[in-house]
C-alpha cells in the first residue's frame, strides 16, 4: 500500500526533538529502528504527518554501568543486547527474550525503546485498510465493536512485545523526557491496560533510557514464550520470572505474564505463595495452576480462554522450574 505524505526530521539534540513533538502534538511519531512504524504506515494502520528520527540525538545508543545498575539508551538495538556478554551473564532472562524475538535482521535494526513502545497486536485490528470493505471497523480502528470479545466495550488487543515482561520482572526503570523535564518511573507504570492506547507516554514525551537494577546474589531470571511458529511470530503468551534463592528456600519471587492482555500482568498472589517456601514439585504445580486463575481475575479480559489458561499454566511451570534450577 502507498504511504501518505509526511514531513521528516532528523534533530541533533533533545531540545529540537521535543520542540518538534510539542509543535506537532499528536500528529508526530518518533522513529527509532522503524521495524514496526514503517510497516504500520505501509499497511495504513497509522498516518503520522511528521516523523522524528532520533538517530542523530547523541547518547541514545550507549550502555553504561553505574551505581544504580546498567543503563541502556533507548536506541540500543536488540541485536546489541543479544550479543552482549554482560546481558547474557547478569540478565539471562532479558538475553533469552531478545534472542527469541523476530529474526536477526529485525533485531539488528529494532531497538529496546521501540520494543517497549510497540503497539498492541490483534488479528482483526492489524488488517490492511482494504479489509474494512468487508468488515466493519472495530474499536481500535475507530468502530463500535470488538471481534475478539463480542459485546464488550473495550479493546483487548495483546501487548506482545517480548522484552516487556522480563523488564517488569527485573523491576527495570524508564527515563522519560519532555519540555517539562525528566522523570524516572518503573517500566511497569508505562502501560495503561487499554488496547487502543497501551502506553502512558504522552505524545510530547520521549523514552530515553532503561535502567536495569543491580542483581542481588542468588537472583535468577528466566523468560519463556509460546508462539505458533518458532521464527517471525509474536508470542501468544509469555512468562518472565525472577527468583531469589537462599539455602534451598525462595526469598523473593517476581512473576510476570506477557501477551495475554493489553498490559503485562504481575502475579502478586503467585509471588506471595512462593516467598519463604522450600521449592518442591508440588509448589511449582500449585503455583502454575494459580497463575492462570490470577491472570484471568486481574486482567478482567475476556481474551483469556481455556486455551490461554493451559498455555499460562505450562509456561509458568516451565519458567519457575528453570528459574529454580538456574545459577543465581
Ligand atoms: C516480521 C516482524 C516480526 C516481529 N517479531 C517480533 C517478536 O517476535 N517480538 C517482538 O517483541 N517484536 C517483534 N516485532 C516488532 C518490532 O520490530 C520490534 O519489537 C522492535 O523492537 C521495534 O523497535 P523499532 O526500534 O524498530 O521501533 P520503531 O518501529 O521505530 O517504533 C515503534 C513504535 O515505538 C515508538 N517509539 C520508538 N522509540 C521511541 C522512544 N524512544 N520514545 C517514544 N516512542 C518511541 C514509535 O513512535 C513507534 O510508535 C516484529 C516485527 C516484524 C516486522
Ligand atoms: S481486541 Fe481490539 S483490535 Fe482486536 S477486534 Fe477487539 S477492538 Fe479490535
Amino acid at each position: 500500500m502507498k504511504m501518505k505524505k509526511f514531513y521528516y526530521f532528523e534533530p541533533e539534540g533533545f531540545a529540537t526533538a521535543l520542540a518538534l513533538l510539542a509543535e506537532h502534538k499528536g500528529r508526530a511519531k518518533i522513529l527509532a529502528g522503524g521495524t514496526e512504524l514503517i510497516p504500520q504506515m505501509k499497511r495504513g494502520l497509522t498516518f503520522p504527518e511528521v516523523i522524528i528520527n532520533l538517530s542523530r540525538v547523541p547518547g541514545l545508543r550507549e550502555m553504561k554501568e553505574g551505581p544504580e545498575g546498567l543503563s541502556m539508551g533507548a536506541l540500543v538495538t536488540l541485536g546489541v543486547l543479544e550479543r552482549s556478554p554482560l546481558i547474557a551473564s547478569r540478565y539471562p532472562g532479558l538475553h533469552e527474550a531478545v534472542g527469541h524475538l523476530a529474526v536477526p535482521a529485525i533485531r539488528n535494526a529494532g531497538t529496546i525503546g521501540g520494543n517497549i513502545c510497540l503497539d498492541t497486536k490483534c488479528i482483526y485490528g492489524d488488517q490492511m485498510q482494504t479489509w474494512e470493505r468487508a468488515f466493519a471497523p472495530c474499536f481500535k480502528r475507530g468502530g463500535k465493536k470488538c471481534y475478539v470479545v463480542p459485546g464488550d466495550k473495550t479493546c483487548h488487543a495483546s501487548l506482545a512485545a517480548d522484552t516487556i515482561p522480563i523488564l517488569v520482572a527485573l523491576e527495570a526503570k524508564a527515563k522519560v523526557v519532555s519540555l517539562k523535564g525528566e522523570k524516572t518511573i518503573p517500566v511497569e507504570n508505562l502501560f495503561t491496560g487499554n488496547g487502543i492506547r497501551p502506553h502512558s507516554l504522552s505524545p510530547v514525551e520521549i523514552l530515553t533510557e532503561i535502567i536495569l537494577p543491580l542483581q542481588e546474589k542468588g537472583m535468577s531470571s528466566v523468560y519463556r514464550r509460546f508462539s505458533l511458529r518458532k521464527a517471525i511470530d509474536f508470542p501468544l503468551a509469555s512468562a518472565a520470572v525472577c527468583l531469589k534463592k537462599k539455602e534451598g528456600f525462595c526469598e523473593e519471587a517476581r512473576v510476570v505474564l506477557g501477551a495475554v492482555a493489553s498490559r503485562p500482568l504481575r502475579l502478586a498472589l503467585v509471588e506471595g505463595a512462593l516467598k519463604g517456601e522450600e521449592i518442591r514439585e508440588q509448589i511449582l504445580q500449585e503455583c502454575s495452576r494459580q497463575a492462570s486463575e490470577e491472570a484471568l481475575r486481574i486482567s478482567k479480559s475476556g481474551r483469556i480462554d481455556s486455551f490461554s489458561k493451559t498455555m499460562i499454566t505450562c509456561l509458568v511451570y516451565q519458567t519457575l522450574k528453570r528459574a529454580w534450577l538456574a545459577e543465581g
